[in-house]
């Protein structure tokens, strides 16, 4: 039962506030938690009940909430100085951490660019390959191409290159045109990107998954073949790891998997562990040379944020790689993805409300048969997890299983065991005939 204090909350809540991709009148209506505690991989709320973080605090949390050695990173900073600006001076924290993700960033990239949210990593590298271009004078390369269904942010250069038709239409008279590139086919996206060759500046992906157009797996051999018609095509490879970077899909960067590595590399969410907002965009010492110059040849790379390099985001993003590195993380990650697999294969594929199961590493999509949009199938799923101790976040019908790396065996059985059991009642609710289909073609294998 929600207490005095969760009530009251909640009140002063739908007074005041706005709450993002959330239709508000469906909001004031329902009784969402108010989370005052965190602790490893749960969230306690104000009537002090506890549930499983199943979507890692919006595909952030790492190494669970209040770590231990993250917590003091943050704390010794604290005693130091919270606050400094990265114009026109420095500061060690932002120093040490450029150089710990340039020793792990793939390939050569050698240069990091902060901002603070995974937006503005993403319009930084767009900007960033534009004027890289335009120095270099390749001034017909104003163009980009993304894929379809992708998904880089809502800043509106971020949603130009977005593939998500519902926000692409919604804000279309705003946006530049860029070039849909098709998901999953590597030749008829490498065709394209030929096609378009000497105007392109940059192709941006979503390496592997993508995560919010609906947990899409690419395609073995697909990532790579957009990097070979970049090459050809004289275009950058940006890829966006806002979400699949640090571990999320088994290895540090998603990339590795099909052995690619980009002009610029833009991380967010999991960088600070999900404790602060940082982000990074890396670049290639060859495209940081391209802004050299004298002051007055205005070769300067014009952008930045206020709180760029924030040091209380940095020092937590420090320790979030040491705790990688003294937890031996992806080795366990490699274990609870294996569980993971044989769990949803259990529980999960055999459901009859269930369309398709889509994962790679501790990214997991499970997509319910269609409903009517007004059924709110995916979200009537998560209120039966949430009344079963565990919180997710639906993508529409799609729900979303997304659990901090630090998740313990029997943590992540549990969280696909109430999954089941939610997508079971909803499944009968919703009249789904209980008789299970056939399961080929029900399941992309991760
Ligand atoms: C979440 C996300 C972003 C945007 O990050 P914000 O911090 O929410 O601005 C960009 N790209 C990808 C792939 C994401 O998943």
């Amino acid at each position: 039962m929600p207490g005095p204090d969760s009530s009251a909350l909640r009140a002063r809540d739908h007074a005041v506030l706005w709450h993002p991709f959330t239709q508000q009148q469906a909001w004031v209506s329902e009784d969402a938690p108010v989370i005052v505690a965190g602790e490893g991989c749960e969230l306690i709320d104000a009537d002090g009940r506890r549930f499983l973080d199943g979507t890692s605090s919006l595909w952030c949390n790492v190494h669970g909430h209040r770590h231990p050695t993250i917590d003091a990173a943050i704390t010794d900073q604290l005693g130091r100085v919270a606050h400094t600006t990265m114009l026109g001076l420095t500061h060690p924290t932002a120093i040490e951490l450029a150089e710990r993700l340039v020793a792990i960033a793939p390939g050569d990239l050698s240069r990091v660019f902060y901002s603070d949210t995974g937006a503005a990593a993403t319009e930084i590298a767009l900007k960033m390959a534009f004027q890289g271009h335009m120095q270099a004078g390749e001034t017909t390369r104003t163009r980009f191409a993304y894929l379809e269904s992708s998904y880089h942010g809502d800043t509106l250069g971020a949603v130009s290159v977005g593939g998500i038709d519902i926000f692409h239409e919604r804000f279309g008279p705003l946006l530049f045109d860029a070039i849909k590139l098709p998901f999953g086919d590597a030749e008829g996206a490498a065709a394209l990107i030929a096609q378009h060759g000497s105007e392109l500046a940059a192709v941006i992906v979503e390496p592997i998954v993508q995560g919010a157009g609906g947990l899409l797996v690419q395609p073995d051999g697909y990532l790579r073949a957009i990097r070979e018609a970049c090459d050809a095509a004289g275009a950058f490879l940006i890829c966006d790891e806002v979400a699949t970077g640090f571990g999320r899909t088994g290895t540090m960067f998603a990339c590795e998997q099909e052995d690619v590595a980009p002009d610029i590399l833009c991380l967010g969410k999991g960088i600070s562990g999900g404790y602060l907002p940082l982000a990074a965009t890396l670049a290639t010492e060859a495209i940081y040379e391209r802004f050299l110059g004298g002051v007055e040849e205005l070769k300067t790379f014009f952008h930045g944020h206020t709180y760029t390099g924030n040091p209380l985001g940095c020092a937590a993003a420090i320790a979030t790689l040491d705790v990688f590195e003294e937890e031996q993380v992806l080795e366990r990650v490699a274990q609870r993805s294996i569980q993971f697999g044989t769990l949803l294969d259990e529980h999960v594929a055999s459901l009859a409300g269930v369309q398709e199961i889509r994962r790679r590493g501790l990214m997991c999509g499970v997509e319910l048969l269609p409903h009517a949009a007004t059924e709110r199938a995916g979200h009537q799923v998560i209120v039966e997890a949430r009344n079963r101790g565990v919180l997710l976040r639906p993508l529409g019908d799609i729900v979303v299983l997304m659990p901090a790396l630090a998740i313990s065996a029997e943590q992540l059985e549990r969280l696909v065991r109430v999954t089941a059991e939610a997508i079971a009642v909803v499944s009968e609710r919703l009249g789904v005939p209980a008789a299970p289909r056939p399961l080929a073609g029900r399941r992309i294998p991760s």
